[in-house]
């Protein structure tokens, strides 16, 4: 706890009682024990594996999600995700994707197109400019800029998925389906060193130009190394209207646990979003000192939790 926080809280206390703010001060941030620990959304064993495989060998937590979620990127089976995710209306594969680092450093790219690693080059937003994010036609010349090479993202499966789409029409998201494989995933490699990325298609057959939550910090990703992190998956709108994963994050700062304050983020969705029974949304967050925990709208929410190389799938706790 730095000097000043000491100071600040021994002088309300003094003047007030550390009583008068339980939630505020009973329980300060958990301290970093160090890693190595990696969440990631949904059951991606690959993807988890990988980005454990860079921790577990002394690699960073910032190496270990940006090659983690390359694996779901790269994987033309992954319906939401890079390579082989579904397009939007005009049968266009347009991507989002961030990635935030301990320190707060963070870099996105939304409204990507014909560029396989999205998060890679939201790694390069953060690292060698002074924004935080770039979006289309400007996303793709930077990646171009920075030697990335341009590639065909729409595959024969999905270009088939929206042929037949075409013909009704009809923009229905459906529950765990459409929305199945966004990938975020968290991570504290050996040194304590937090990190998250977030990376996704998004929803399959929006208007083109839609953002999703998934490249918005604080919406589906935010993380401060000495608390933890909290990414989001599922309906990206609703999502952005709560600031999802800051609010986890915060929660997390005060005292509550990763399960928990993805429960209480959820709440606030219920509380306002009149349509929530017709959408899912699942917060997945890792807490500073390695305990993880999520929380879905719907049962049917998965994540992965690897704290020694055997990361199980875990079904979320849902509110429904
Ligand atoms: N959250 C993503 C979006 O709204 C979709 C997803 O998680 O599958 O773009």
């Amino acid at each position: 706890m730095s000097s000043r926080r000491k100071f600040v809280r021994r002088a309300l206390g003094g003047l007030l009682g550390v009583s008068a703010f339980p939630s505020v001060f009973a329980s300060a941030p958990p301290s970093p024990k160090g890693g190595p620990a990696v969440v990631s959304t949904w059951k991606n064993v690959a993807a988890n594996s990988k980005a454990w495989q860079v921790v577990a060998g002394g690699g960073s937590a910032l190496d270990a999600v940006e090659q983690g979620v390359m694996v779901a990127e790269s994987d033309p089976k992954d319906l939401s995700v890079g390579y082989g995710g579904r397009p939007d209306r005009d049968g266009r594969v347009t991507l989002d994707a961030c990635v935030m680092e301990h320190s707060g450093n963070c870099g996105a790219v939304c409204f990507l197109e014909d560029i396989e690693h999205p998060v890679s080059v939201a790694r390069k937003v953060m690292e060698h400019t002074p924004h935080v994010m770039l979006a289309g036609s400007g996303a793709q010349r930077f990646a171009l800029e920075q030697g990335f090479e341009k590639k065909d993202l729409l595959t024969e499966n999905a270009r088939k998925a929206w042929k037949e789409w075409k013909k009704k029409e009809k923009y229905q998201p459906i529950i765990n389906i459409e929305n199945h494989d966004t990938i975020g995933m968290l991570a504290i490699d050996q040194s304590g060193q937090m990190a998250g990325a977030c990376t996704t298609s998004g929803l399959a057959f929006k208007i083109n130009g839609r953002v999703g939550d998934s490249p918005i910090i604080g919406a589906g990703l935010y993380l401060d190394g000495e608390v933890g992190g909290a990414v989001a998956t599922g309906l990206g709108e609703a999502v952005m209207k709560s600031c999802g994963s800051f609010l986890i994050v915060e929660l997390m700062r005060q005292g509550w646990s990763p399960e928990a304050a993805c429960r209480e983020a959820l709440s606030r969705i219920v509380k306002k979003q009149k349509g929530y029974r017709s959408f899912q949304v699942g917060f997945l967050a890792l807490r500073a000192d390695g305990e993880g925990g999520a929380y879905s709208l719907h049962s049917g929410f998965s994540y992965m939790l690897n704290h020694t190389g055997e990361g199980g799938n875990q079904a979320s706790k849902s509110w429904l």
